[in-house]
This record gives C-alpha cells, structure tokens and sequence, in this order.
C-alpha cells in the first residue's frame, strides 16, 4: 500500500470506529447485539404433527438404556408423549396387517431401527460471522438425531432465553433448548469477582432463565460460592478448567466443591501430573499463541502417573463417589490428530457454509483455526493424548462412571451436527459398545440434565410417558455409526459395482412433531448454495478479507473490514473449546 493513502485510510478508519461507539454511558445500558440472528418462524410445510395418534410400526427398537435391540415393535404416540410400546411380531415371521390403533398418522418403519432423540450436552449455535443464522446450526442438529441441546452458552442470554420458549412451543424448527451460562452473562453488574457476587449472580441467573451454569478453572472462593448457591436453585454446572487457571482449580478439586461435570479434558491430566504441580510448559511458552496452546495439551500425556496405576485409579473411583460426570468432546480436538482430514471432510462442500469454512482456515485471530505451522510432530503428540484420554473415559465408564456425549461444533473444522456423529464413532473407538454410545448419547445426557433439578427425566429413553423425541434411520446404527451422517456411509452395492450412499437419518421425531431430515438437510444446502452465488457475484462479502489474496479492499470497504474484525473477536469470547 503506497504511503499517503495508508495514512489517510488509518486516520478516517480510527474516526469512524471512534464515532461508531459512542459515549461510554449509552453503551454500558445497551446490551450488545448477539451475533446471531433468531430462527424464522416454522412455516406450516416444515414437520408433520403433532397428532392424536401417530404409530410408528413395525420398527426395530433401541431403547437408550443399554437394552440389546428388539423388533419389531409399534411405538404409539399421542400429541407429544409417547403412549405405548407394542410388539407386532416375531422376527422372521410376517407382521399381522391391520393392527390396532388406527392412527392419523401411520408411519411404516419395517426393518429401521428407533432410538431416542440424541442429546448433545456441549453446544454453541454460531453467530456472524461464521454462521450468522441459528437456523442453519438447528437444522443441522435435528438432521443428526439432536433433540435437545445444552447450551454453554448457546448464545447470549436474552437471546437463548427466548430461543428456548419459542423451540418449547414449536414456533421454530429447534431441538429442546437447555441455557445454560457463564457468571456475569446477562446481568448488567459486570464481572463476578468475588464470593457474595457469585452468589448474587447465580440467584439473578435463576429469576431470570438460566437452567445452569458454565464455569471455567475459577478463583477458588468463586468457584466454591458458584457451586454451593447453584445446589440450592436447582442448577447443573460444568466445567473447562482452562489452563490459565487449572494449577489452582483442577477437575478433582472442582468436584470436591461440587461440580457436576468436567467437559473436554482439561483438568484431568493436570489432577494427575506425576513430577509436577504444574504442566511444564516449554520457556517460550505463550498461552495466548493458539497454536503453542493447543499444541502443548497434548504434550501432558506422558506427564501423567502411569494410566490403570493405583493414582489413576484412585482419581477415578473419587470422582465416582462425588457422581462427577465426563462430558469428553473428543470430537472437537479430532482434527488436531489428522488435520488433512477434516479440513477435506465429505461434508464441507454441500454443507458448511463458506463463511464457516473460512472461520475454521489457519489464522491467528479466529479461534481454532491454530494450524500456523501444525507439524507430524503435532499430529503424533495428539494422537498419543487421546490414548490415554480414550482410557480414561472408557476406564470411569467401566467402574461405572457417566459419560456424555457433547459436540462443542463450530470450531476445528467440525460441523454442527456432522461433529455430534463423529463423537459417537469417537466413544467407540475409546472402547465403548454401541450401545453404550447410544446409552451415553441419550438417557446419559437426559439423567444428568434432570437430576440436579431433582426431577425424572422426560426423554432419552423410548418408553411409554416419555416425551415423544425419536430418532428413525433405516441402516443399523450399531453396525456403523456412520449411516447416521447426513451424508450416509459409502458402500459398494455388489449388484451394480458401484459405490453408494446408504443412510443418513430418516426421520427425527421431536415433542411429537415428524420431521423428515433430507428436507432439514435440503434447506441447509440451499443456504451454503445461496452463500456461494453472493460471493461468486460479490467476492468481497467473504467473511475473511485477510484471505483475499492480492484483492485491496476499496475505500468504502475498509469500515466493513474492521466492523467483521471485531466482531469475530466478540465471538472469540464466547466460547473456547
Ligand atoms: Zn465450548
């Protein structure tokens, strides 16, 4: 950029950003803007139902509580609740036509398999300028089998709030939402930074929609107040004991205060440090370089006491005692171990949006995207942590422990919904059954969610009184979790020689409510494909103007590109796998 102009550019930018701020007192009355847009209303075309009586017949079943599967079975719902779970049949033998009730909807599932609808304990719905729509992350969700999703947090708080009554009465095409916050978000008392304002805020957070809190490696005295005052309001909590504050707040003394749940794996590894009290961390070390950050995690797995030696197995049965529940994530790290690989995953191109895409490209500032120069090296080290973090979930899960399955998509190359799969395959892989995957993805999730509020869980199990949230695909999911990817699992049809698609989900049930997934899936198509011909019209509408190589945005531009530079920066903020 020749000199002249780069000066009068800096000066009228600094202007212009000065002047779009205003004066300090209107701004701290204001709540900021969420950066993501509220869902469209449900158009009448979009889900059939609820009905009086809709039937579900002739389906093979998987209940969520670890039962083998059984079939073929009619499932009987009325309005949203599910009435009865009928056998029609023996297998091998023709099911009798014409059995009872007659239903206004008749739904034929000979030879699929039902299981509840999958709870995703971990989610952020996006924002600009990554998604700027919560319709595309809904969609998606309810496209892979998720039917109620913790957010933490899934967006600000008024904003979730309102989300949440309007997917409660099915205004919107939504899974059920559970809001749950950080201390501080919503309220207009600013930080919560000691004690008596923990309690303060977790008592407004309860007058004012919040289900739960999301606490990181807080101030020990914080912490402790958090999680005393949420016992009593009836608040779940979880945690990411990041690592700037882990040394003086690690997973096993979080529970001992009373924290529900360790989400990802922060905390763990460092309650367990064999010749340390802190990681030893390299002496260049900069925890605010991402690619330093993420890179070094994965350098604690050989730090640790030996994996089954009398400290892991002591680690593990306190946190039994506690009822401490592992929230792994292990898909949101995933691609840290393979990089290649989901930066070219099948779905990229059909359905992450363009300006995701971009989110997720190496950068320094969007968070993430930390592959400045990920090295085999890198790729090795990863792979080793998961090793010994696979069996320590698969070793809690054996002494009897509860593990969950949360996603935390948007982020690392991982796709609302898509990443929700690859994490079920993940738990297999860290040596659970299918069906305790499918049991950690559904009645797992549901208990942990119900029991702080001490309430009985409403959903997660296929049984009569329960909600009516299902999910319907016609392959085996125990066979492959990958036939529940929206873009179904490739196989060889032996009879044309050629390879095809098979799966997907089929249909996803919710509150009663049938909505056929290739439509959900069509929609969002639609909307990476509207994205695309914006840019091919107008490149400069990329959500990354850094990545414009050889491109000099014009004078009228350049306001834009610093408005987007701070709001991906606000969206940093929000959430941190
Ligand atoms: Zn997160």
């Amino acid at each position: 950029m020749r000199r002249p102009f780069a000066i009068l550019w800096l000066t009228v930018t600094a202007v212009l950003i000065v002047a779009s701020r205003g004066p300090a007192t209107v701004r701290a009355q204001q709540p900021p803007a969420d950066p993501l847009r509220p869902a469209p209303n449900r158009r009448a075309d979009e889900g059939r139902g609820p009905f009086k009586t809709l039937v579900i017949r002739g389906v093979t079943l998987i209940d969520g509580t670890g039962a083998p599967p059984t079939g073929p079975v009619d499932v009987v719902v009325s309005g949203n609740r599910i009435t009865a779970v009928r056998s029609a049949g023996t297998p091998g033998v023709s099911i009798p036509a014409n059995r009872q009730p007659q239903a206004e909807l008749d739904l034929d599932a000979t030879g699929m398999y039902l299981m509840p609808g999958f709870v995703d304990m971990h989610v952020h719905a996006g924002g600009a300028p990554k998604n700027a729509d919560a319709e595309y992350a809904y969609k998606l969700w309810l496209a892979h089998g998720v039917t109620t999703v913790r957010g933490v947090p899934m967006a600000g708080n008024a904003l979730t709030v309102s989300e949440k009554q309007r997917s409660a009465k099915n205004e919107i095409v939504a899974p059920r939402i559970v809001n749950f916050q950080r201390p501080g978000s919503g309220w207009d008392k600013g930080v919560v930074d000691s004690p008596e304002k923990a309690r303060e805020y977790v008592q407004w957070a309860a007058a004012n929609g919040v289900d739960g809190l999301k606490l990181g490696a807080e101030r020990p005295d914080i912490m402790a107040a958090l999680l005393d005052e949420a016992k009593k309001v009836g608040f779940g909590s979880t945690a990411h004991l990041q690592q700037s504050g882990v040394a003086h707040m690690n997973a096993i003394k979080s529970a001992r205060l009373g924290l529900n749940t360790v989400t990802h794996f922060y905390g763990h590894f460092e309650s367990l440090l064999k010749d340390y009290v802190v990681q030893p961390w390299p002496v260049e070390m900069n925890a605010n370089d991402e690619q330093m950050r993420f890179g070094q995690v994965a350098r604690l797995w050989d730090k640790i006491y030996e994996p089954g030696g009398p400290e892991w197995k002591a680690y593990l049965q306190e946190h039994l005692k506690l009822g401490t529940v592992f929230d792994p994530t292990f898909t949101i790290y995933s691609a840290g171990r393979h990089v290649m690989a989901f930066r070219n995953a099948d779905w990229h191109d059909k359905y992450t949006l363009p300006s995701l895409m971009d989110f997720y490209t190496p950068s320094r500032t969007s968070h993430g995207s930390y592959w400045y120069n990920w090295t085999t090296e890198d790729e090795v080290a990863w792979r080793n942590f998961y090793q010994v973090w696979f069996r320590l979930v698969n070793d809690y899960k054996k002494m009897g422990g509860r593990v969950t399955t949360g996603s935390d998509s948007g982020f690392i190359y991982q796709t609302y919904g898509f990443g929700y799969i690859n994490e079920l395959e993940m738990l297999q892989e860290a040596g659970f059954h299918p069906l305790e995957v499918i049991q950690a993805a559904t009645l797992n999730g549901a208990v942990t969610l119900a029991e702080p509020k001490r309430q009985p869980v409403e959903f997660g199990v296929v049984r009569a009184g329960m909600l009516a949230d299902m999910v319907i695909v016609d392959q085996n999911p125990l066979e492959n979790f990958k036939v529940l990817y929206g873009t179904g699992a490739v196989r060889l049809n032996d009879k044309t020689g050629k390879p095809e698609r098979v799966g997907g989900i089929k249909y996803t049930i919710k509150d009663g409510i049938v909505y056929d997934t290739k439509k959900l899936l069509a929609d969002v198509a639609a909307m990476v494909e509207k994205q695309k011909r914006e840019r091919a019209a107008k490149p400069t509408t990329n959500s990354r103007p850094d990545l414009q190589v050889g491109r000099r945005p014009t004078g009228r531009q350049r306001p834009r590109f610093f408005k987007r530079l701070i709001a991906r920066r606000r969206s940093l903020s929000l959430s941190k796998p």
